[in-house]
C-alpha cells in the first residue's frame, strides 16, 4: 500500500519507472516538492531524481521515496563580472541555455542532452566533448547547497567543506539532495559552432586524430562504425568544434547570439523489438559514415553540434519496450588502445551492433571520489536487447577491469559490485564521508543497493 503522504507531501505511485534506457524498471513512490523549503529527505530511504536522463537504475529507489526536483527550477542570480549563475538544482541545462546564450554565456560542460538538471549534472559529475580541456562539471561549480539526512542545509565548495563537495560530485545522490548550484559559465560571442570533420580509416587513425595537438579543438569526439572489422576496425569520423566568432558568420545574421527556435519532433511509438538488428544498424552505420565523412568544414547551430538527439523527443522509444543498454567505459592512456581494440573486436565478432558508438579523449582525473573520468579514452555504446546480452556485457567488463578501467555509473544498469569496486579505488573515502553525513543510510537507490554502496 502506498502511503498517501510522506514527510507531509502527497505521494505519487510511479509504476514500471525506468531511466532513459528503460531498463531496468521498478515501482516507485515519489513526492514532488513545490517550494524550496519542502526539499527534504522523506521516510526511511530517499533519493533525489532530476530529469531521469541517467540510463539505468541510478535515479530509482524502489525501497524508499523519490524526491522529484523538477518544480524547483528557478534561476536565482547572475553575476556578469564572475560569470557565476546561482540556480535551483531542478533547473535544466536547457533552462540555463535559453536564458543565458542570448546574453553571451554558455554552460561550461554539457552532456549530449540539455534535458538534464543541474543537480543531476553535479551528482553524476558529467563530462562533455571538452573534458580534455575543461574537466568535468564539478570543476566549474563554485559552490553547492546540499540538504543532508538530518534536514540541515550545508553549502560546500572545493575550498570549504571540500570532503562533502567531492563526495557529492559524482556521488549519485547518495550524500544528500543538492538544492542549489553556483555554476561558472563560459563567455561566447555567437550561438554558432565552427565544425571540422575528418574521416579516419581505422582505430589508429581515429586515436591519432583524438590525441594529435595539430587536430585538437575545444570540443572533440569521434563517431565509430562499430560493425567495421578487419583492416577497417575502428574506422569513423573525427569531429572537432569551436564556438564561432562573429566575423566567421554570414553577414545576413542579425544577432549572432540568437538562433531560430526549433520544435523537437516526437518519436511517436515504440518500435517492435526486431526493428533494430545487426542488419538495420549496419545500414545506419554505413550511411552515417558516408554522410558525416562528406561534410568537412561547416557552421551549425550549437544545438545541432551538442544535442543532435534532443531534436527527436523520446528517441529512446526507438528501441522498443524492452529498452536498451548504454555501456560506457574509460581506460587509462597506457592500455586504452589495446583494450578498445579488444572490445571492438568482440562487438564485431559477436555481431552485437551498437547504434551509436562515440569515442572521446579524457584529460586528467578530477578530485571527485566516485567521478567517472580518468585520463585516457572513453567509449559509449547503445546496445539494443538481444539474446545473450548479459553474458556479452560481462565479457566487456572483464576487458575493462583487466585494462585498469571503469564503467560509468550514470549509464550502468547491470555491472556487478565486484566490477564496480575494481574500477573505483576511492570508494573507501566516499563511504567515510557518507557515514559522517548520513549515518543511518537515509539516501539510497536501486543502483546503490545493487553495487553495495549504501542501503
Ligand atoms: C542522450 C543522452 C546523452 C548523454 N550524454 C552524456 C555525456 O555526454 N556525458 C555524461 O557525463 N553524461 C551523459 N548522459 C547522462 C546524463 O548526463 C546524466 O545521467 C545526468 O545525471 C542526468 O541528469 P538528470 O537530471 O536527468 O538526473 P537523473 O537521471 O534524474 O539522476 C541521475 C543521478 O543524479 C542524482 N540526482 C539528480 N538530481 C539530484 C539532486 N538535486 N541532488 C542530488 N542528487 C541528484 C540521482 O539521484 C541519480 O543518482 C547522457 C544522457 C542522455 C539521455
Amino acid at each position: 500500500m502506498t502511503p498517501e503522504r510522506v514527510g507531509g507531501l502527497p505521494t505519487k505511485r510511479l509504476e514500471g519507472l525506468g531511466g532513459w534506457g528503460r531498463f531496468p524498471t521498478s515501482d516507485n513512490v515519489a513526492v514532488r516538492p513545490e517550494k524550496f523549503r519542502q526539499l527534504q529527505p522523506v521516510g526511511a530511504s530517499s533519493l533525489a531524481r532530476g530529469m531521469g536522463r541517467s540510463y539505468g537504475d541510478a535515479a530509482l529507489n524502489s525501497e524508499g521515496t523519490l524526491v522529484l526536483t523538477e518544480r524547483l527550477d528557478r534561476l536565482l542570480e547572475f553575476d556578469p563580472e564572475s560569470g557565476v549563475l546561482r540556480a535551483e538544482a531542478g533547473a535544466t541545462l536547457a533552462d540555463v541555455l535559453a536564458a543565458m546564450v542570448p546574453r553571451g554565456w554558455f554552460v561550461p560542460v554539457t552532456p549530449g542532452t540539455k534535458f538534464c538538471s543541474l543537480g543531476g549534472c553535479l551528482a553524476a559529475d558529467v563530462h562533455g566533448k571538452n573534458h580534455h580541456r575543461d574537466g568535468t562539471f564539478s570543476a566549474h561549480v563554485a559552490a553547492a547547497e546540499v540538504v543532508l539526512a538530518n534536514g540541515e542545509r550545508v553549502v560546500c565548495s572545493p575550498d570549504d567543506g571540500s570532503e562533502l563537495f567531492w563526495a557529492t560530485a559524482g556521488g549519485m545522490g547518495l550524500t544528500g539532495i543538492v538544492s542549489e548550484v553556483a555554476l561558472r559559465l563560459t563567455p561566447i560571442e555567437t550561438a554558432t559552432m565552427r565544425v571540422r570533420h575528418t574521416v579516419a580509416r581505422d582505430l589508429d587513425e581515429t586515436i591519432g586524430l583524438l590525441t594529435d595537438p595539430a587536430h585538437d579543438a575545444r570540443y572533440t569526439v569521434a563517431w565509430l562504425d562499430c560493425l567495421a572489422s578487419g583492416a577497417r576496425l575502428g574506422r569513423g569520423v573525427y569531429m572537432a568544434g569551436e564556438h564561432a566568432r562573429p566575423e566567421e558568420l554570414p553577414l545576413r545574421i542579425e544577432d549572432p547570439l540568437r538562433l531560430a527556435p526549433k520544435r523537437p519532433k516526437p518519436f511517436p511509438f515504440d518500435l517492435p523489438g526486431w526493428a533494430l538488428n545487426p542488419v538495420t544498424i549496419r545500414a545506419f552505420n554505413a550511411v552515417y559514415n558516408w554522410v558525416q565523412g562528406r561534410r568537412r568544414e561547416f557552421l551549425c547551430p550549437y544545438e545541432a553540434f551538442f544535442y543532435p538527439l534532443d531534436g527527436i523527443h523520446g528517441w529512446n522509444r526507438m528501441y522498443g519496450k524492452r529498452g536498451f543498454v548504454q555501456y560506457q567505459y574509460v581506460l587509462p592512456t597506457a592500455t586504452a588502445r589495446q583494450g578498445t581494440k579488444e572490445i571492438l573486436e568482440l562487438l564485431s565478432r559477436e555481431r552485437k551492433a551498437s547504434f551509436l558508438a562515440v569515442l572521446k579523449r579524457f584529460g586528467p582525473e578530477g578530485p571527485g571520489f566516485l567521478s567517472f573520468p580518468m585520463e585516457g579514452l572513453t567509449l559509449a555504446l547503445d546496445i539494443p536487447f538481444s539474446e545473450g546480452l548479459e553474458r556479452f556485457l560481462d565479457g566487456l567488463d572483464e576487458i575493462v577491469v583487466a585494462h585498469g578501467g571503469r564503467v560509468y555509473l550514470a549509464k550502468d544498469s547491470r555491472m556487478s559490485a565486484q566490477t564496480f569496486r575494481a574500477g573505483y579505488p576511492r570508494l573507501g573515502e566516499f563511504l567515510e564521508v557518507k557515514a559522517a553525513v548520513d549515518p543511518e543510510g537515509r539516501f539510497g537507490s536501486d543502483l546503490s543497493r545493487r553495487l553495495g554502496i549504501g542501503r
